[in-house]
């Protein structure tokens, strides 16, 4: 049927723009190693997302209050014009995790009143066909894109992050010796940072030890715990699982 055909076609604009849009969202990357450092001091810290029901399906998809550890991959994600605030709670305070400001206790149940909208735009989107059509086709785009990087790079346990893991390239060294003497690449210390800043996805591997990072330009691979990239490369260099993995971020349109 001709009318099915052009509502499909609709929906795929909309998916397109959709993901455009997350392609190029916010993360919000000190808060996100708040968690795992208090994590590790054996703090439990909170996290509540809500948008009053008045931003997209997949905002309201994610809406809720989680322990950090439990929360959602994508729950400090936010697109173009997004209302939605994430509130990071820990034993230090209340903190906006995209402002980093300081909140009081009041606003903070200003937030999480807020997350009843977003239960009622579910309940309404579970009545709605196209748009959840949507916002599952989302999801299951991004789903896809992770399990084929995965594929490509042949390592079943690797986590990928479609909004590469932000680190603070100022605190790491560069392995220079072995990257260029042994190695020969011929990447600088500050093109290795660039190509991290300008990466597409990331790719936790070893047990989330070291992070890769995957750019049209380049990748690095760096050392987490011992804060050092310890391999760089750039595009002329790219071959087997890094070509592949360079076809999924493009079949996906990531970039
Ligand atoms: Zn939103």
């Amino acid at each position: 049927m001709a009318s099915e055909e052009a509502r499909n076609r609709n929906i795929d604009a909309i998916l397109d723009r959709a993901v455009e849009n997350f392609a190029r969202s916010i993360p919000a990357g000190t808060i996100k190693s708040n968690v795992e450092f208090e994590m590790h001091a054996g703090m439990r810290p909170r996290i509540i997302r809500s948008s009053n029901g008045k931003c997209c399906a997949w905002c309201s998809s994610v809406a809720g209050e989680y322990y950090a550890d439990e929360a959602p991959d994508d729950i400090y994600k936010r697109h173009d014009n997004c209302n939605c605030t994430v509130t990071y709670i820990s034993e230090k305070g209340r903190q906006d995790a995209h402002t980093k400001a300081w909140i009081r206790q009041e606003e903070v149940e200003a937030r999480r009143a807020r997350i009843a909208g977003d239960m009622k735009r579910i309940q309404e989107l579970r009545n709605d066909e196209t748009a959840r059509k949507v916002s599952r086709k989302i999801i299951d785009r991004e789903n896809r894109a992770k399990r084929d990087i995965i594929q490509a790079i042949g390592k079943p346990k690797a986590k990928v992050h479609l909004i590469p893991k932000k680190i603070n390239v100022d605190e790491f060294s560069f392995n220079g010796y072995h990257i260029n003497s042994v190695r020969g690449h011929g990447v600088t210390f500050s093109e290795a940072k660039k190509l991290i800043q300008e990466s597409d996805v990331s790719v936790s591997v070893w047990d989330g030890n070291v992070e890769r990072y995957y750019g049209e330009n380049g990748v690095v691979y760096v050392n987490l715990p011992e804060k050092r990239i310890d391999t760089a490369f750039k595009k002329a260099e790219f071959t087997g699982d890094t070509l592949k993995v360079m076809e999924v971020i493009e079949k996906y349109g990531l970039r």
